[in-house]
């Protein structure tokens, strides 16, 4: 799979009305969507991922991932940096909220706009920032000289859609700084640009070990066969991949989306890893799920299936992720937990003091 691949995939982005009405049979909403929200918000789509639409289906959980909804226009609560980035960059787009890891911006381009994205003020953004090679150098010194700084988190936008030997340099420069123990990248290049995961690419990130990839599918669908082909090349590189999924009302809000999803993904060796609440970004009330939501479908997960296929639930707040787990100590003795166990009944475990 050449480079010709994804770059002709990029090439012919899908950008307007038009070219998106000749692949899906657009409904009232979606045009006036992308009239209306899709100026507001920018939005593209990869023929590929408008492949995975069905053409019939305003419904279908890939439009409603990518294509504008005039709802967006309508969300008094989003706002632009909703995990409060911005007041914690030490250096040109790294972000640090923790001692010891950063997350590093790389870029700010996509191959699809999500809709639902908590960082539409860089994503597809004019003031998204300068990504130069000035600026990556700022961010290595300030991580060179930060000993504290043990897991760099390489994220954008998507990191991927940097040229390999961009990413060989980020790569290697991190590498050769001693105390950073780990690298991981966040792409969803996997599920929204699959040809991306070419073997050059493989070959360039097989040898910066330890690396970490985390992914972003958030529906059964889009485990079609070319995604489940990128994650079976990162995995024959020895990355041991992650997901992480945001939980989207009418898309993956229910226990049988969520165990189709989860169940497949570690199919294909991709771990779930956190499952977020929909963040407060700017024009996406309308896929916000109430909490209850989330936990219902993790505590159901947990009774149903392997266990490492259940991802912890997190509400990412400006003070750091806050895991949410269902309540399972019903109630405290003296000597005792009585737990809620997963077909309903109770256990009463003996609790040393
Ligand atoms: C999520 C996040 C991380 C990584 O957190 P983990 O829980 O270790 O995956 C690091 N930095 C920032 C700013 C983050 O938002
Ligand atoms: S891939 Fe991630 S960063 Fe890019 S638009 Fe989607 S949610 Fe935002």
């Amino acid at each position: 799979m050449p480079d010709e691949c994804w770059r002709g995939e990029l090439a012919r982005t899908i950008r307007t009305e038009t070219d998106l009405a000749a692949r899906v049979r657009l409904d009232e909403r979606e045009r006036e969507g992308i009239r209306s929200a899709g100026e507001r918000y920018p939005w593209r789509i990869t023929p590929y991922y408008a492949g995975l639409m069905d053409p019939d289906d305003p419904a279908c959980p890939i439009r409603r991932q990518a294509i504008p909804a005039p709802e967006e226009l309508h969300d008094p609560l989003g706002t632009r940096d909703p995990i409060g980035e911005e007041p914690r960059s030490p250096a040109p787009n790294l972000i640090r909220l923790y001692r010891d890891r950063v997350a590093w911006c790389v870029t700010a381009a996509c191959p699809v706009n999500c809709r639902f994205c908590f960082r539409k003020r860089l994503v597809a953004s004019p003031d998204a920032g300068d990504y130069s090679a000035a600026a990556r150098r700022e961010a290595l010194e300030y991580i060179a000289r930060t000993p504290e700084i043990r897991d760099v988190l390489v994220t954008g936008g998507d990191p991927l859609m940097l040229p390999d030997e961009t990413i060989a340099d980020i790569l290697g420069s991190l590498r050769a700084i001693g105390h950073v123990e780990i690298v991981r990248i966040g792409t969803r290049t996997p599920v929204t640009l699959p040809q991306r995961i070419t073997p050059e690419l493989c070959a360039v990130l097989e040898q910066h070990h330890p690396l970490w990839i985390n992914t972003h599918f958030n529906h059964p669908k889009e485990l079609a066969p070319e995604a489940v082909a990128a994650c079976a090349r990162l995995a024959a590189a020895g990355i041991p991949l992650g997901n992480q999924s945001v939980l989207l009302k009418g898309i993956n809000d229910d226990v049988p989306t969520m165990l189709a999803l989860v169940q497949g993904l570690v199919k294909v060796r991709v771990r779930p890893y956190y499952l977020f609440q929909c963040h407060l970004a700017p024009g996406t009330a309308h896929f916000r799920t109430p909490v209850e939501t989330g936990l219902a479908i993790v505590s159901a997960l947990r009774g149903s299936t392997t266990g490492f296929a259940v991802p912890t639930y997190v509400v990412d707040t400006p003070r750091g992720k806050v895991a949410l787990s269902p309540q399972t100590i019903v109630e405290r003795t003296p000597d005792a937990v009585v737990l809620r166990c997963p077909d309903g009944s109770t256990w009463t475990e003996p609790n040393p003091r």
